[in-house]
Formats: structure tokens, C-alpha cells, sequence
């Protein structure tokens, strides 16, 4: 069981979501001061900016480390912003509370990592500092929700959730595919949790941010978690994907936020619900007489020494499926994941029918 405390003074007073924005990187004292104070005076409260940068390839900028600490103090104390940092060791984290850094995040390379997050989690213990936490840079949710759990064991109870999309392999449309349902699991399974999303790590380029976190919004994010330069042609890492300062206000104009669920909503939305549940049940139904069926073929197949996997009739029954379903107005594709599901655990059943004999 993960305790959630609050993390107050997150969200703004006209009850907007909370905004995290700031450089990928600190880069200079007046880089920081001159972003700080443009997020400032747009009503932005937290300032993020990474002091040491895990790169995926050595050679890149790796932050300015320690003295990059004081740029950040600077930056509260002049626009009274609470300003947080990536940590990702015990060392990082010695200097960051020494430093009096307001929140910390672990980041996707972090994550992924048993023995660093422990060591992280054994430093922070007794503080009380919030900690979010980025999802592993793999699809990996357990990964993921042991991070919480090695946290919440140390005593932390003021914890976050970044999702900032997982890497796959080849060129995609995304730096890193969002996969919302990850997040969505993630939800389930330790509801009090605060989920932000980082719209961009997830695009990799400015323009596809936007969309991104509108649909965040409308998966009721609790917050942003946007890179934010004040000049971004000439950043020193992840150049393409930081907003300006303008640009980012802009974006938060654009993004329409959805409001509680009231009583009344819930009301209105019975019929339907009831309807839906009942619809499962029947699904439940169909599915349970289908490996039903799959069983007696396997019976079949054991007693006349034929293989379970039979490609073209799979191949037969996946096209005639996707063509009814798309005639019905259903994503092939959706249709398709489905029923590959479907598909593998009859050939479990179908194993097992035929090993029990
Ligand atoms: C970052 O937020 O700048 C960062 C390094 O993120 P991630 O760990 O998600 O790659
Ligand atoms: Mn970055």
C-alpha cells in the first residue's frame, strides 16, 4: 500500500492545472534568472531545470553540475518561484537538499534502474522533499510502480508521476511513443497518485506538443511538465523540442481543461454506465464459450496428431474479422490487437487440452 500525501501549492488559485516548465538544462546564470523571470511573470510557481544531464551518448552536455545549484537558488529568490532538479544518485541528492532544492524528479534513465532508485529512495529518507517520478524509458510498468514502492518504504509520502513516453526502436512520429494506457494502469493501481505529463520529451519537436497535451488534459493530467528555453535555437540539449516563453503561454491558452465530475454528471452517466457493464458481462460470456469451442478443437486436433498453430486459417479468420469490424466503424487496428489476444490464449487452451492428455 503507497501513502500519497499532497503536494501543496501545485495548482494555481484560478484552479488551473499545475505548470512545471523550464530549461531541459541550466546553462548559465543568466539563462536561468531570464527564464525564471519570463515563467514568473506568466504566473508560473515551479521552475524546473536539469543541473547534471544523463545523455544517451557521451559528448553531449552534461549540465553544469553543482554550481549550477546557485543559479537556481538566485532564480527563487529573485521571482520566489520554487525551482526543482533531476537527481539520479545519492551524491546528486546530497548536494540538491544541501542546495535546498524544493522538489526533485528521477529521471526516465533512472527509473529503469533497481539499485539507483533504492539508492536514491536510502538518501531522501526522513526528509519529506516531493519527489516525482519519470516513467522508465522501457514500456515497463512494474518498473515504474516499484519505483513507488521503494520510495514510500523510505518514508517518502509526497510523490509525483511523470509520464514522458517510452522508447521504441526505428523512427517513429514521436521521440518517445506516449502509450497512454501505461499511465492510465499506473492510475489504477496507486490511485492518489498526481500524474503529470511531459508533452515534451513524448514529441521531440515544438509542434507536436500541443495535441499531446491536450490530451493529457482530457485524460485528466494532473499537471505539465513542459521544456521551456528562453532561446531555444541555441539550447545545448534537446534544441528542438523546447518552447519559448512565448510559445508556451500560448499553448496554455490553447489547451481547454476538463472540469470535475459532479454528482450530477455521475447521474447522468448511470444509464449508460449500467449499459456498459452489462454489455462486459456479455462479452465475458461470448468470450468463455469461444475457449470453450477452442478446447474441443484442440481435443480434435490431439486425437488426430494436427498442429495447434494453423497460419493461414489464423490468417483467414484475422482478415474476415478486420473486414467486418472495420464495416462496422471499428479501427482495424484496435480490432486486430484484440483478437490477437484472443487468438493467443485459445492456443493456450488448446497447449493445455492437448498436454493434459
Ligand atoms: C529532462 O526532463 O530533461 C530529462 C532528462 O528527461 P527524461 O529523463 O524524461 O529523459
Ligand atoms: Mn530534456
Amino acid at each position: 500500500m503507497i501513502e500519497i500525501e499532497p503536494i501543496t501549492g501545485l495548482k494555481s488559485d484560478d484552479g488551473r492545472c499545475a505548470l512545471i516548465a523550464g530549461p531541459c538544462s541550466a546553462e548559465s546564470e543568466q539563462q536561468v534568472i531570464q527564464c525564471a523571470r519570463m515563467l514568473s511573470g506568466m504566473g508560473i510557481g515551479t521552475l524546473r531545470a536539469g543541473i547534471w544531464k544523463p545523455r544517451t551518448r557521451p559528448g553531449g552536455y552534461e549540465g553544469p553540475g553543482r554550481p549550477g545549484l546557485e543559479w537556481l537558488r538566485k532564480a527563487r529568490q529573485l521571482t520566489g518561484m520554487r525551482i526543482m532538479t533531476e537527481v539520479a544518485n545519492a551524491a546528486h541528492v546530497e548536494a540538491a537538499l544541501e542546495a535546498g532544492i524544493d522538489m526533485v524528479w528521477i529521471g526516465a534513465r533512472t527509473t529503469v534502474s533497481p539499485f539507483a532508485v533504492q539508492e536514491i529512495a536510502d538518501s531522501l529518507a526522513g526528509t519529506g522533499i516531493p519527489v516525482f517520478v519519470k516513467n522508465p524509458i522501457n514500456a515497463d510498468i512494474d518498473l515504474w510502480t516499484g519505483a513507488f514502492e521503494r520510495l514510500s518504504r523510505a518514508g517518502i509520502r509526497r510523490l509525483a508521476a511523470i509520464h514522458r513516453g517510452f522508447s521504441s526502436y526505428g523512427e517513429t512520429v514521436y521521440r518517445y511513443a506516449p502509450q497512454w494506457e501505461i499511465p492510465i494502469e499506473l492510475r489504477r493501481r496507486i490511485p492518489q497518485l498526481p500524474i503529470f505529463c511531459d508533452p515534451s520529451h513524448m514529441a521531440g519537436r515544438t509542434g507536436l506538443i500541443q495535441p499531446l497535451a491536450q490530451t493529457a488534459m482530457n485524460l485528466n493530467a494532473d499537471g505539465l511538465f513542459v521544456e521551456v528555453h528562453p532561446d531555444p535555437s541555441c539550447a545545448l540539449s534537446d534544441r528542438n523540442q523546447q518552447l519559448t516563453p512565448d510559445e508556451f503561454g500560448q499553448l496554455v491558452r490553447s489547451l481547454s481543461q476538463r472540469r470535475e465530475t459532479s454528482e450530477y454528471d455521475r447521474e447522468s452517466l448511470k444509464p449508460l454506465r449500467d449499459e456498459l457493464d452489462s454489455v462486459d458481462k456479455e462479452l465475458i460470456g461470448l468470450l468463455a464459450r469461444r475457449f470453450g469451442i477452442a478446447r474441443e478443437i484442440g481435443s480434435y486436433k490431439q486425437l488426430h496428431n494436427l498442429a495447434v498453430l494453423q497460419p493461414d486459417r489464423y490468417n483467414a479468420v484475422m482478415e474476415n474479422i478486420i473486414r467486418e469490424a472495420v464495416q462496422m466503424g471499428i479501427d482495424g487496428k484496435c480490432i486486430s490487437n484484440i483478437f490477437e489476444n484472443i487468438h493467443s490464449e485459445s492456443i493456450r487452451w488448446q497447449l493445455e487440452t492437448i498436454n493434459r492428455k
